[in-house]
Order: structure tokens, then sequence, then C-alpha cells
């Protein structure tokens, strides 16, 4: 058999470093098999894909060392790789499900999704969709289709039984048809969901193994069933364990950064992460710590993928990074370093930024070490020196950052942007709104031009010095945790969804 895999991120938001980590077991499986690895885009989201995000991804597997054979940007045999290029695809093969009654349009609307939400949780019992539509007769559908009535097309799950998968690392998983949804395969603006595209696509790219998270596992039966209604052989699947935060929960941005591109803003060596992402799942046969891509994949065997919950913690990968640092040559650690930020390119950024405030050379590098840095020193008082009453500090730390996140595009113009519309919102002043940014970004209250050193920095940087405010805030007694952070959160978006 000739093996295939590959990894499907969607492109929304930092490229994650849990991407990297599925990509590399998938890279190792198929190189060790003489086969090909191939990089999908899942791009079927379009409210939250977008190209800068894909570009990310690129730049950023690219960055850990993680080489594709197939991909949107170097083509190959099974292409188009992006979704959204593929979506007629999809909607023919659904066309052939609904002919053998194996997919249905519903035509529920909203209103009554709602009502129906309302009253399965009034009365505490199963929450989902009711199958009202699979009763509808064939001929009546096809009418209301013909004559454009709003519809999606929802999957047939069987009525009663379970669904029985094989996980080559796990054995059977059962799970019972009532647990499943009636999932969408085609949303009503005629896009597909995850779940047709991916299975489609598997088909049709040839993947011989599906590796990817044990987060997809519930999602598992309905990929059974589509390859069972199309008529498909599945491939194998393999469910890696999920990355998950010292404190064992899912790996998540609020606690660990998950931006790959943070990782190498903050200076740690591609080849240091691509092994500790490695060793979160798999160890060499003859126990070897420290090993390369080459080092994985020769010996590579995925029944020894470990399924024990690995942690992703931060600081034991510093120390491996340090090993790492430490193992170069002097001459070769400069040039990592220059190949880092410590370049032309950085300083021909900078100088225009520091030349008006210059007294001497010498206060070029104190007044720009700050854009090198990852954690900044200071104290946590410092933060609350500004004009904001200590409560609301953590308030607008938090809202500064999720709408970093939302942004695009990452420029100094952007960056305004985010710090003019929170102005707006939260009626302050540009100029009273900003000395606690001034301290967490740059570590003192005067520094570089703000905006154009958050460019320099990054958003994934950026977002981390928010996150080691929000730290040093909480060494003061100052937090917003819990309950009061749920319903800020719902404030939030209340009032930053409003267009004025
Ligand atoms: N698009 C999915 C993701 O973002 C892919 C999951 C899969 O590998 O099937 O993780």
């Amino acid at each position: 058999m000739n093996v295939r895999t590959r990894v499907a991120p969607s492109p929304t938001g930092s490229p994650h470093i849990g991407t990297a980590y599925i990509a590399l077991f998938n890279y190792a499986f198929a190189k060790k098999h003489g086969g090909d690895f191939v990089l999908r885009i899942e791009d079927t989201d379009q409210t939250r894909s977008t190209r800068e995000s894909e570009q990310a991804i690129f730049d950023a597997l690219q960055w850990v060392g993680i080489p594709w054979d197939e991909g949107p940007d170097v083509g190959g045999d099974h292409g188009p790789y992006r979704q959204s290029e593929r979506t007629e695809c999809y909607r023919e093969h659904v066309s052939t499900l609904i002919d053998t009654g194996r997919a249905y349009p519903c035509f529920c609307t909203n209103e009554r999704l709602s009502a129906l939400r309302a009253e399965q949780t009034a009365a505490g019992g199963k929450q989902g969709y009711d199958g009202t539509c699979r009763g509808i007769d064939r001929a009546d559908a096809k009418r209301r289709i013909d004559a454009g009535e709003t519809r999606v097309i929802r999957l047939a799950i069987p009525e009663e039984g379970e669904c029985v998968m094989q996980d080559r690392l796990r054995g059977e998983i059962r799970i019972p048809w009532a647990d499943v949804d009636h999932q969408i395969l085609i949303k009503s603006d005629g896009f597909p969901t995850y779940h047709l595209a991916n299975v489609v696509d598997d088909h049709l790219m040839q993947i011989s193994h599906v590796i990817r998270g044990e987060e997809w596992i519930s999602s598992l039966p309905k990929h059974v069933l589509l390859y069972e209604a199309f008529g498909w052989t599945p491939p194998e699947f393999i469910h890696l364990p999920l990355l998950r935060n010292p404190d064992k929960s899912k790996l998540s941005k609020r606690k660990n950064p998950t931006s790959i591109l943070y990782y190498k803003r903050a200076g740690f060596l591609p080849e240091a992460v691509l092994n500790y992402l490695g060793l979160m799942a798999y160890s060499l046969p003859d126990g070897a710590e420290d090993f390369t891509r080459e080092g994985l994949t020769a010996t590579f065997d995925i029944d020894r993928v470990s399924l024990g919950g690995p942690v992703f913690d931060l600081a034991k990968l510093r120390h491996f990074n340090g090993r790492y640092l430490r193992k170069l040559s002097p001459n070769a650690l400069l040039e990592r370093a220059k190949t880092w930020l410590l370049n032309d390119t950085s300083w021909q950024q900078i100088v225009p930024l520091a030349q008006p405030r210059l007294e001497q050379l010498s206060d070029l590098v104190p007044m720009s070490s700050f854009l090198f840095a990852d954690r900044l020193d200071y104290d946590g008082a410092a933060l609350l020196a500004g004009p904001h009453e200590p409560e609301r500090v953590p308030e607008l730390i938090r809202v500064v950052q999720w709408e970093i996140e939302k942004t695009a595009a990452w420029t100094a113009e952007t960056a305004r942007g985010v710090f003019d519309r929170v102005s707006e919102k939260e009626a302050l002043k540009l100029k009273q709104l900003l000395p606690p940014f001034y301290v967490a970004f740059t570590g003192t209250a005067v520094a570089l031009p703000l905006f154009d050193s958050l460019a320099f920095m990054g958003r994934d940087m950026a977002l981390r010095r928010l996150h080691y405010a929000l730290e040093a805030l909480a060494t003061q007694d100052i937090e917003l945790k819990g309950k009061r952070l749920k319903k800020f959160t719902k404030t939030y978006e209340w009032k930053y969804a409003r267009q004025d």
C-alpha cells in the first residue's frame, strides 16, 4: 500500500503548536514507510479563515522543519489542497447521499431550532436536532429545494445501535448512535462543514492513515458513517494523545503560549522544539532523549506511541532548549542568533525609531533591548501606576488581548487600530488608556514608539507580554477570574460586537 498521511489545519488565528506535533507524527510515519505527507488547508469556515493565517502555517511548519510533499503552495496530483477551492466537489458528493437517503435537507428555521433548544433545556433531557425534516418525503423536499427554500443538508444517523470503530492505538471504540448528532454536512451558505469536506478529501487524496488528535474521536462515528454511505473503504485511524497544560487540562493559549510563532520569536531553536514535540508521545527504542527529525523517522514505529496525556511544560522546553544552545559552537550560536533577530533587518527597523531619542550611541541597545526579550523585568506595581482603578487594569488588558487576537494582519496600523477601538469603546483618551500597556509591552513607562514596537515584536510576543502582565498583576492580588471573568467576557462580547 502506498502510505499517504496528511495534516489538515484550519487557517484561523496563529499557527498552533499542536499542528506541528500532529504534522511531525504524520511526517515520520509516512517517511518511515516511503510514503507522502500532505498539507491540506481546511478553510471551510469562511468567516474565520484568512490567507495571513494560512501563510503563517506554512512559515511555522517550515521553521520547525517539517516539509510536505503536496500542499496548496507546492501543488501535487491530488489538488486543489485548499478546501475553499473544492466546494463544488462536496456539493456533488452530498447529492449522491441525498439520492440514496443517507443525507436529507433540513428546512428548520433558526427560530424553530432555538425554540427546540429551549424546550430541551427546560426538560433537562437530551439536546440536539430532533430529526423532524428527516420525515419529509423526497418529492416534497425536492420541490422546496427547487423553490429556493433555505436549507442545510444533514447526515442521516442510524436511529439505534452503536457505531463500532477501530483505532490502531486504542483498539475498538464503541459509541451509541443516540449520542451522535444529526450532523450538518452542507451549511445554508452552501459551504460544507469540516466533517463532510474532511472525509471526501481524505478519500480523494488517497490518504491511507489519518493521524490526528484525540479530540476527533467523538466525530469518528460520523466519519465512519460517511465512508460507509459513500461505499468507500475508510483509512486507518490513529488518534494521538492531546498536548496538555501542566495542570493536565487541554493545552490552551490562556495558560501556555500555543502559537509556533511565539517560540520562534522567543528564541527557541526549531530543532529543540521539534525534538520536544516528538518526546510528547514517543521515545526512541534506545531511550535516547535527543533526536532529529531524521533520527525519529529512521526507527519510527507508530505502535510505540504512548497514549498517556503528554504535558507540554514550558519550563522543561526552556531547559531542553538551553541544552541545545550549549551544544552549538560559539560561532554556530552566533549564526543562529543572527538568523533569529540580531541582524541588519532588525536594526534597520529599530534605528529610525530610536534616532530621535538618542543622545549617545550607547543608548541604542538599552533603549531597544525590550524588543529582543521574552519576559520583561518590571515590578507588578508599575502596571498600576497609571490613571486607572487597579481593578480596571486586568479588564483593559483582557480587552486588548481579545482585540489583538481578532486582527488579521499585524502591523503598526492595525496595532494602533486596536488601541483606538478600545479607547473609543471604553470612553478613554488614547493617552489615558496607554500607561499600563507601555509597561506591559516595553517594561518601562517611556520607550520607543509603541505601535511600531508592537509591529516589530509580532502579534504573538505582544500577546505573551499581556499574559506576563496579568501574572504580574496577580502578584499584586489584582486578578480577574472565575465568575467575574465570565461576566466580564459576556459584557465585552456584547459591547465590542456593536458597530457604533
Ligand atoms: N481541520 C481539522 C483541524 O483543524 C483537522 C482534523 C483532522 O485531522 O481530521 O484540526
